[in-house]
């Protein structure tokens, strides 16, 4: 047995108004008078708190289009940009949700790393330390602000940067963050949360490490979707927590079916993580029956309307991508269904499965 022995963040600063701090903690981060880049979230464009940004000397605010999920090109030309205008620089910041994040953790890779980003796509494959990197999350749910990973979309599939690296040196949790984020998008990205929870605690990966912060986690997640009539202040800062210590979970176990079934949706439909993870669970009482039925009364209780039929249509090619891209998520499985993984999740069960959502 080889016990996994990884990297965490190294500082966390988490309270309401912590981002005021982001000046004072950036200080001594600074390299003579190369730059901070913040990249921001583009619904942040024009927006309060875009102004609060702590700009100083030749620092650049980089705003990121995710309507799609990042890219290995996206990345590959972020890095590219800052390379041709700044040579190098002190750090890359990124304040938004998953999506922004991992952006902010791929290029500050590639700052340092030659090649394209998707010659990283992987276990262990990054070699050298990216520049210094911050993540703030503004949507509270994927844990990406914790773990050793950045998912991007490649030419050939979608595979994080998985790295001693890649994690971030500083995250800043500032609950007000998250106040105006939009009903669905919240319970979305919430759930992504909420099912991590699931799939690690009825994993056979679970261990007690894994189990204290995903038990914990998963008690958030329900006083916030299920025994709370209202959203305020308070849920903000639990589901804030409730993300970090979900994602502190998976770091030591894995996720599951949901996950493993809705990166073949995202990469042949482009389905957005937290959406995708919901079409899926919503059909998974064979695997997590009490989940499932928590889910169900969560998804009805916040009067949220979960997409049916994504998949008709679709030709025996896709469906064939789609559960290739499924099938190698081999670590997933194994987690989710035991070593014998492919005695039960069979290609014909897997399809019939795709067919349904
Ligand atoms: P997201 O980052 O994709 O953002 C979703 C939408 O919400 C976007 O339109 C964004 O502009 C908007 N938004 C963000 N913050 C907002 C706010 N405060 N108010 C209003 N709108 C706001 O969503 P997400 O669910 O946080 O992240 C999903 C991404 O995270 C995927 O790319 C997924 O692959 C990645 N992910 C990474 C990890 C990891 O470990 N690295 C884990 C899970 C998911
Ligand atoms: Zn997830």
């Amino acid at each position: 047995m080889k016990f996994r022995n990884f990297k965490m963040v190294s500082y966390v600063v988490y309270g309401r108004g912590s981002f005021n701090q982001l000046d004072e903690i950036l200080a001594p981060q600074r390299k003579g008078d190369a730059p901070m880049i913040f990249l921001v979230d583009h619904f942040f464009n024009g927006k309060p708190l875009a102004s609060r940004i702590p700009l100083r000397g030749k620092d650049k605010i980089v705003f990121a289009d995710v309507t799609y999920e990042p890219k290995t090109t996206q990345v590959d030309a972020l890095a590219k940009q800052l390379k041709d205008e700044f040579g190098t620089v002190s750090g890359v910041i990124g304040i938004g949700g998953g999506s922004t994040m991992d952006l902010a953790k791929a290029v500050g890779l590639m700052m340092t790393n030659p090649g394209s980003s998707a010659d990283y796509q992987g276990w262990d494959l990054v070699k050298v330390p990216g520049v210094y990197k911050a993540g703030i999350p503004t949507l509270s749910g994927t844990g990406a602000e914790v773990s050793r990973t950045t998912v991007l979309t490649g030419p050939t599939r979608k595979l994080g940067m998985n790295s001693d690296f890649t994690p971030f040196d500083q995250i800043v949790l500032d609950p007000e963050l998250t106040a105006d984020a939009p009903i669905n998008q919240r319970f979305y990205t919430g759930m992504d949360c909420y099912i991590h929870c699931i799939e690690s605690l009825e994993g056979t990966f679970l261990n007690e490490f894994s189990k204290s912060y995903g038990e914990k986690a998963l008690q958030l997640c329900q006083k916030v979707y299920v025994e709370r009539d209202h959203w305020d202040a308070e849920s903000d800062e639990m589901l804030m927590m409730a993300s970090y210590a979900g994602g502190m979970s998976i770091a030591y176990s894995q996720v599951g079916v949901a996950h493993a079934v809705s990166y073949g949706l995202s990469y042949l439909l482009g389905t957005k993580h937290g959406i995708g993870n919901c079409i899926v669970m919503n059909h998974l009482e064979e695997y997590y029956p009490a989940g499932v039925k928590e889910f169900k009364y969560m998804v009805e209780k916040n009067n949220i309307e979960i997409p049916t039929g994504i998949c008709k249509g679709l030709s025996d090619a896709d469906f064939e991508k789609m559960m290739d891209v499924s099938m190698g998520l081999k670590p997933l499985w194994e987690n989710a269904l035991g070593k014998d993984w492919e005695k039960i999740m069979t290609r014909d069960k897997l399809r019939r499965l795709f067919e349904k959502l």
